[in-house]
């Protein structure tokens, strides 16, 4: 982090850098810029605000990467109208960020939105999660998962798709994943279906507590497009109340994979100048 940060501190114009913002995979406690607890990350309390304003001496502000990622979109992003809006990041994990009457929800404790780790595997299949649980939503739906189900694919079928684009299974990464989901390879094609239905449930779940009727769908896994938002607008639609089914719009980000960064850049402007 500091070499990158090095980098795009010497790029910047003399005195024209406001502050550094930082979207955290984790619970980040956004007041005292601690990364509170970060499994993917293995940190704990760590105090980055301070070592980061120590060695720049710039404003930093630091918040959970969902949470980044909703300010982004609703700064930047055009698939949403009104104060009210639910970003789910699918990507490493699954989480959302909320945004209410034009204000970022963080929660009591900086955990809102963390349906990533809502138990929805039990019994024997139930695998273990970074947070320490078992069978939670991450471990079934998020790049990590779609990976490991994608190798499981290749070694149990030769005619897959994947075997045309990646020669070993150490070389099926994302890229090769929807290259071959994009080819029409119908295993994977359940897997995305699979993956669309259990969001969808989560997305009913959310919406039903909040009645936001905006939804956007951003992460690396939002890259498959088409059929997982119908997947998951099909799950919701009949796993919640007709009315909220009629009322709410599922879409993708058209923000792509600088939704955070953007959504950090959002976090600078509205701490430092009251800008957004
Ligand atoms: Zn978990």
């Amino acid at each position: 982090m500091y070499q990158l940060l090095d980098a795009l501190v010497a790029a910047a114009d003399e005195g024209a850098l406001l502050g550094i913002g930082i979207g955290a995979p984790g619970v980040v406690d956004a007041s005292l810029g601690l990364i509170r607890q970060s499994g993917r990350l293995q940190w704990r309390d760590m105090p980055l605000q301070k070592l980061l304003e120590d060695r720049y001496h710039l404003p930093v502000h630091i918040a959970n990467d969902s949470h980044v990622a909703a300010l982004g979109e609703y700064t930047f992003g055009n698939g949403h109208t009104g104060p009210n809006l639910v970003v789910i990041t699918v990507g490493m994990g699954v989480s959302a960020g909320v945004v209410l009457d034009g204000r970022l929800h963080l929660g009591d404790s900086f955990g809102a939105g963390e349906i990533g780790h809502v138990t929805v595997v039990t019994g024997p299949e139930a695998q273990r999660c970074s947070c320490g649980n078992t069978g939670c939503l991450e471990t079934v739906v998020s790049e990590g998962a779609l990976i490991a189900q994608a190798r499981d694919i290749a070694r149990r079928n030769p005619q897959s798709k994947l075997h045309q684009f990646a020669p070993t299974s150490k070389a099926i990464d994302l890229q090769a994943i929807l290259q071959a989901f994009n080819a029409d390879d119908d295993d994977l094609n359940q897997v995305i279906l699979q993956m669309g239905r259990r969001l969808g449930y989560s997305v009913a779940t959310v919406v039903s507590i909040l009645n936001v009727e905006q939804v956007i769908i951003s992460g690396s896994l939002a890259r498959f497009g088409a059929p997982l938002i119908q997947a998951i607008r099909t799950e919701f639609k009949s796993t919640i109340h007709p009315m909220l089914a009629a009322k709410t719009k599922i879409h993708p980000s058209h923000l792509g994979q600088d939704i955070v960064v953007k959504g950090a850049v959002a976090t600078v402007l509205s701490a430092e100048m009251a800008l957004v």
